[in-house]
């Protein structure tokens, strides 16, 4: 049988996923909460209500579509749902013709994600580029990220898998023979800081990442650059000591925070607790990196 997955989203002709020109097919379900994060919409792995109010033009018929009348106007004329007794049937998406309505994720075999992937071969080709699954983490759904990953090599296209490593390591066990590049993120060296940051420690993804480090796969890092969380020298310089062990590690990123995703968090009905963060200057993204001067794998920022 077709293996089946919660895909919330496939970006073409991405070109921050790996080399080259890919396709980055994010899956929903995430284990990490991190306050920053620009893919909000990742976090449950069922699917969640999305709700655009610059593209509602208050037609008002989600109101009586409505079986459990959700939808309601408060006072200041502000668009209320009550999100709590939602049962995700879909029934207001399916008939808001102003697309202010959506549910993210849907359920999508192998081949019906393999018809896009499969349609820029051409581009892979050219550009040294391939399919990158991402999410989310997509070893939450290991099964269905083993089958897209392997399909896509039985058709010779790179593949990467994009993981915050928060895994058992059997997750990584099921997918590697599949998987051309691994993306690993590593957000904060220092466990309490990152279990604030993140909602959990450290100490499962360093191990994952210092077995797979001296795996066959190679390994590029990445490192988000998160003011006040991660952006010391202190920090940059904890992370070089432990890459300069992993021979599989052929590059580190270092992504300077952007706010991006701001505005999903609210469309998901959430507050983004992000809101005071500033982007870092690239001078000082660039001071960040100097500390990984001499490494023997590339560094990029
Ligand atoms: S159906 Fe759509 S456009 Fe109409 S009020 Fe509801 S959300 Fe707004
Ligand atoms: S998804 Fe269903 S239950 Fe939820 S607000 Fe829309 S119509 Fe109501």
């Amino acid at each position: 049988m077709d293996e089946q997955g919660m895909v919330f989203d496939i970006q073409r002709y991405s070109v921050h996923d790996g080399p080259g020109i890919r396709t980055t097919v994010f899956l929903k379900g995430c284990n990490l909460r991190c306050f920053w994060c620009h893919n909000p919409e990742s976090y449950h792995l069922g699917q969640d209500l999305m709700f655009y109010p610059n593209k509602c033009i208050g037609c008002g018929k989600c109101f009586t579509l409505c079986p459990l009348g959700l939808h309601s106007l408060a006072a200041d004329g502000k668009h209320l749902i009550d999100r709590t007794k939602c049962t995700l049937c879909g029934a207001c998406a399916k008939r808001c013709f102003a697309g202010a309505l959506a549910l993210s994720g849907k359920q999508r075999t192998v081949e019906d994600v393999m018809k896009t992937v499969r349609a820029d071969a051409l581009f892979y080709r050219n550009s040294g580029g391939g399919l990158t699954v991402s999410g989310g983490e997509p070893l939450l759904q290991p099964e269905f990220t083993g089958a897209l990953l392997g399909a896509a090599r039985q058709e010779g296209i790179h593949t990467a898998l994009d993981t915050a490593a928060n895994v058992p390591f059997a997750r990584f066990e099921q997918v590697l023979p599949h998987v051309n590049l691994l993306l690993i993120d590593l957000k904060c060296m220092d466990s309490a800081r990152h279990k604030e940051a993140t909602g959990v420690g450290n100490a499962l993804i360093i191990e994952n990442l210092r077995r797979l480090g001296q795996g066959e796969t190679p390994v590029w890092v990445r490192i988000p650059v998160i003011p006040g969380v991660n952006d010391s020298e202190a920090n940059m310089a904890a992370a070089a000591a432990l890459l300069q062990g992993l021979p599989a590690v052929q590059r580190l990123e270092l992504l300077p925070y952007h706010s991006l995703g701001a505005g999903k968090h609210e469309n998901l009905g959430r507050t983004y607790s992000a809101m005071e963060l500033k982007a870092p200057p690239k001078e000082r993204v660039a001071e960040l990196a100097a500390v990984f001067a001499g490494a023997r794998y590339e560094v990029r920022c």
